[in-house]
């Protein structure tokens, strides 16, 4: 082995200001520093894949939906966020980067998939009897918006 980088990293435990639920598309990575940096938050358990909070408004067993679960689920139990932050984006590709004829017919769906994430999540709250918030982000090429 061969240390390529020498860094100092902290090793005490922490709590996390947020879990959040992110697409890796890099073109919101930058939006995403910026949230994180404009929020103050110290410590965020970020969780990007494909599609962000896509996978956690389907089905009951569907594969995304349980590993999602699971991962959120960890995240409480070793690092009590605060919140659960739940993303999609316009132009996703996980989507089939969808067109919609007016920004209102964009919203309104990227809306009801938030919605039916955020009733996923719920369900793992009630389980864990927790009063976590839920917090439904939508990105586009203008910024971040939240419902
Ligand atoms: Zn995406």
């Amino acid at each position: 082995m061969q240390t390529i980088l020498p860094h100092p990293s902290d090793a005490h435990h922490y709590e996390a200001d947020i879990c959040i639920i992110w697409c890796f598309d890099d073109r919101f990575s930058p939006l995403l520093g910026e949230l994180v940096a404009r929020q103050g938050w110290q410590h965020v358990d970020l969780i990007k894949v494909a599609g962000g909070a896509k996978g956690l408004a389907g089905q009951p067993g569907e594969t995304d939906r349980v590993y999602l679960l699971d991962q959120i689920a960890k995240s409480i139990k070793l690092h009590k966020p605060r919140a659960i932050g739940l993303m999609v984006h316009a132009d996703c590709g996980a989507y089939g980067s969808p067109k919609f004829d007016t920004s209102e017919k964009e919203q309104e769906f990227f809306a009801n998939e938030l919605q039916k994430a955020s009733m996923t999540v719920n369900h793992l709250r009630a389980a864990e009897s927790s009063q976590i918030a839920i917090r439904k982000f939508f990105a586009n090429f203008e910024g971040l918006h939240e419902f």
